[in-house]
């Protein structure tokens, strides 16, 4: 008996040291559209992706952070699930709502413009191939796309831009005001960041 009470106290432990949550977004191929020549790049962003969810770094960064409720898309949510803004811990339920999601993607030959687009819980989003090649020109283009990825991912998970108008001092610094309140725009310059540092860690990412 003592030993079960030693033992349940052991477990009890793992799992509040353990390793964090775990996410594996994989692509949707039904649901999905892109040339055979971007399969492997689309494979390695959703990689990489899922490498940035599950690092221990992403799941520290909005522990104590608080964002007001008017990032979820459906205004009824605002009142109903945090009058009070939404707590890093809201945030991570909400990622990390389930394991194994499929997400489709349709990547389009497109430049200019937006550098993509993703209406909440539809499974897919839209990315913007050449936009997001020329918006983050120091980034290979999986890591890019993985960036935009990230940030589409939030939408998919029910968050929106209250406004879509940043002032950026320039292309390397986020708009601070944007940064500190809307979580999309905050965790896409977040994913940059991390990745800019990986990149020039050269750190493995296991599916890269
Ligand atoms: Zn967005």
């Amino acid at each position: 008996m003592k030993h079960l009470i030693l033992l349940a106290f052991f477990f009890a432990s793992l799992g509040c040291y353990g390793q964090g949550r775990r996410i594996q977004i994989t692509v949707d191929k039904e649901n999905s559209y892109y040339g055979p020549a971007y399969k492997s790049c689309v494979d390695s962003a959703y990689a990489i992706m899922n490498a940035v969810f599950n690092s221990a770094k992403f799941q520290s960064m909005y522990k104590n952070v608080k964002f007001p409720n008017s990032n979820y898309c459906d205004w009824e949510e605002r009142d109903k699930h945090s009058p009070n803004g939404i707590t890093g811990q809201q945030l991570y339920d909400r990622i990390f709502a389930r394991q194994k999601p499929s997400w489709g993607i349709y990547l389009r030959m497109k430049s200019g413009g937006a550098l993509g687009y993703t209406y909440p819980h539809t499974g897919r989003t839209t990315a913007n191939y050449y936009t997001i090649r020329y918006d983050m020109r120091k980034l290979p283009r999986a890591y890019a796309l993985a960036v935009n990825l990230c940030h589409e991912f939030m939408h998919e998970r029910g968050l929106c831009h209250e406004s879509n108008k940043f002032n950026q001092p320039d292309s390397e610094h986020p708009d601070p005001k944007g940064y500190k309140n809307d979580i999309a725009y905050r965790i896409g310059w977040d994913t940059y960041f991390i990745l800019r540092k990986w990149v020039q860690q050269k750190r493995p990412i296991p599916g890269v």
